[in-house]
């Protein structure tokens, strides 16, 4: 018996934006929110204040951009064109590209390597979030581990470069871009000087200004047990982000056992320290998203260190008994909804 995910993903995604669209109903808005699909998911954008449609085009074109730069999915990007000179010399890149991969190295320092950016030949072995999903076989998982390492990633600054030293290695973004994107899409709302907004890249939430009425925007935890769409909690929060990094995102299964996207550098296969989701509250999405898939790969002792160390962040991670624990500045602000979960000390 053998599933994958991905088929379902344009679904999950449109449930996920209306459970959030629920949560955030009532607030009056000068024009209607708007979903597109780029940087592979559904993105809803909802201006609640000066939207206009040419806000909107500008936003979305934005992602566009970034998506054209960084995917690692398409032919012809920046990120398509580092990875084809690995080895070879190094590829001059925009600022989006370069500020993402500064970002990354230092997210890859700080975990010692549970998160990096150099993770691509795994990603492209286990192929998880594609009909090609399977389980590789210990050599070739081998041969791709050889390939990691982000300290063979030259980040140039001052000349704009991106290289990569040995051939084969490849970078992929896929844990830390749509949360640079969102902060991307907040820019433009500063600079338009739109005062509340709420944008969700796919289940990554950026809530910019204050409600209307002055309460706190209230934002669904994901049930990573269950179907997209449901939550366990609702955190309530003010010009932050939410960002979650789970195993019901793209997985497959395969013989029983479910194969998740977050890969362990070490051996080579997905993370397995019993987590189902690790959600992050941050003023940055970059941090939120870097942090989520940090924390996921890092387990608790580790990862709460390191959302701890960062001003701002905060952390409810979910076992698969259904335990709950959470960072101590986020408990006020964090509330329970679904009674089979549990929070513990
Ligand atoms: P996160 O936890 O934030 O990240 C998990 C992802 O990070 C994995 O899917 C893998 O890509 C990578 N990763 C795995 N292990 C590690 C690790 N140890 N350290 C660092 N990174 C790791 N999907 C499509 O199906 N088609 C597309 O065309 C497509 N285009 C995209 C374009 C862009 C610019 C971006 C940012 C994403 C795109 N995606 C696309 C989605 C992408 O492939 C990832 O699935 C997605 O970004 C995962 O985000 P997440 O928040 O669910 O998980
Ligand atoms: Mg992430």
């Amino acid at each position: 018996m053998r599933s994958t995910s991905p088929r379902l993903l344009p679904l999950f995604a449109i449930a996920s934006a209306m459970a959030f669209a629920l949560i955030a109903a009532s607030c009056a808005r000068s024009i209607e929110a708007r979903t597109e699909f780029v940087i592979g998911t559904l993105c809803r954008i909802d201006l609640q204040d000066q939207g206009s449609d040419a806000a909107y085009r500008e936003i979305f074109a934005r992602l566009r951009s970034i998506e054209e730069a960084m995917s690692a999915n398409k032919d012809g990007t920046e990120l398509d064109a580092v990875n084809r000179a690995a080895g070879i010399a190094p590829v001059a890149v925009g600022a989006d590209m370069m500020a993402v991969a500064v970002k990354a190295v230092r997210y890859a320092e700080l975990t010692d390597g549970a998160f990096d950016p150099t993770v691509g030949p795994l990603v492209k072995l286990w192929n998880i979030g594609t009909p090609e999903a399977r389980v590789p076989s210990a050599e070739e998982i081998a041969a791709a581990l050889k390939l990691i390492g982000w300290r063979d990633l030259v980040v140039d600054e001052k000349a704009g470069t991106l290289f990569l030293k040995k051939p084969g290695m490849r970078l992929d973004f896929g844990a830390i871009a749509k949360g640079y994107a969102a902060d991307a899409v907040a820019e433009i709302l500063a600079r338009r000087r739109i005062k509340r907004a709420v944008v969700d890249l796919g289940g990554n939430v950026l809530v910019y200004g204050k409600k209307k009425d002055g309460s706190p925007w209230r934002v669904g935890v994901q049930d990573p047990s269950g179907l997209r769409g449901s939550h366990i909690g609702i955190v309530r929060i003010e010009a932050k982000t939410l960002v979650t990094s789970g195993v019901y995102e793209r997985f497959f299964e395969e013989d029983g056992r479910r194969y998740h996207h977050i890969l362990s550098t070490r051996d080579g296969y997905p993370v397995s320290n019993g987590l189902i989701s690790v959600t992050i509250v941050a003023d940055k999405s970059v941090d939120a998203d870097a942090l989520s898939t940090s924390a996921f790969a890092l387990g608790w002792e580790k990862g709460k260190a390191l959302v701890e160390s960062i001003p701002g962040a905060e952390a409810i991670f979910v076992w698969d008994d259904l335990t709950v624990r959470a960072t101590p500045g986020i408990k006020k602000d964090f509330a329970l909804s679904d009674e089979r979960y549990r929070i513990v000390d």
